[in-house]
């Protein structure tokens, strides 16, 4: 019998978006996500400078914000940096850390995706943790060493109580942005393995939300979502567009998983 997770799903914007078109986008979600099946969970995560806009639009409806990022430094002179403690000044509910775009375009290494975790989690922010392998990881088998180890990183760093509070998106680098989403036995298996190794950190943290990310799209997000241990999805492109975006959500019921 498989225990029912509740379900998560959270647009990444990326670089994208000005005020104008925010403010449609945002109040077609909130409104949108009025209708959804109570057992979903929705956030945004907007650039920094639209934390302000998304928590005026944003504030009192269904749908949680976050940003897409958090420094690992406290606070000093780190000229372009944004501290956890600024993101959490906005009421982020979410943080987005070790995105394989700044994990390949900003160097960002497994440890400093650890303290960047630590941040948003001393902030009171919650951290999605995206971990994921790139196309040649895959094809020479490495997949779970890869996203093993990116995952070790962060949970040798938390207390078991600390990596009960995370969420961990599955994301391979192939599939982002490109089109190509994994099959659903791809991410499941790889879910699964994620799951047995959250596990292994304790009891608490076997229930972690674990997000499947890489090109969902409404017609390919309820066969996803209805695996094991897929309790949702980050969701990149289609999360630009509300309608599409809210069919993706209205796909993720937790009265949809099978057993596994
Ligand atoms: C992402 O960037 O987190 C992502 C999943 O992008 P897309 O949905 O566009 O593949």
């Amino acid at each position: 019998m498989t225990k029912q997770r509740s379900k998560l799903v959270v647009g990444n914007w990326k670089m994208h978006g000005r005020l104008a078109a925010n403010a449609a986008l945002l109040e077609g979600v909130a409104q949108g996500a009025q209708a959804l099946p109570a057992d979903v969970r929705v956030g945004v995560c907007v650039p920094f400078v639209y934390l302000a806009q998304a928590q005026a639009l944003l504030g009192g409806s269904r749908v949680a914000w976050g940003s897409q990022d958090v420094s690992a430094h406290e606070q000093g002179a780190y000229t372009g940096e944004v501290a956890a403690g600024m993101v959490a000044d906005f009421e982020a509910g979410f943080a987005i850390v070790g995105h394989s775009e700044r994990r390949a375009y900003h160097g960002e290494s497994p440890e400093l995706v650890a303290v960047k975790t630590q941040r948003a989690l001393a902030a009171g922010v919650t951290p999605i943790v995206c971990v994921g392998e790139t196309l040649e990881e895959r094809e020479s088998g490495a997949t779970e060493q890869v996203v093993g180890a990116q995952l070790d990183a962060v949970l040798a760093v938390l207390s078991e109580q600390e990596a009960a509070q995370i969420v961990v998106a599955y994301e391979p680098v192939w599939a982002i942005g490109t089109g190509r989403s994994a099959t659903t036995q791809q991410a499941q298996q790889v879910h699964a393995f994620l799951r047995a190794r959250l596990a292994a950190k304790g009891a608490n943290v076997a229930d972690v939300p674990l997000l499947y990310g890489g090109s969902v799209k409404p017609d390919n997000a309820a066969e996803l979502f209805r695996q094991a241990d897929i309790d949702g999805g980050l969701i990149g492109g289609a999360s630009l567009k509300a309608q599409d975006f809210l069919a993706i959500c209205a796909a993720a019921t937790a009265g949809a998983s099978v057993a596994g």
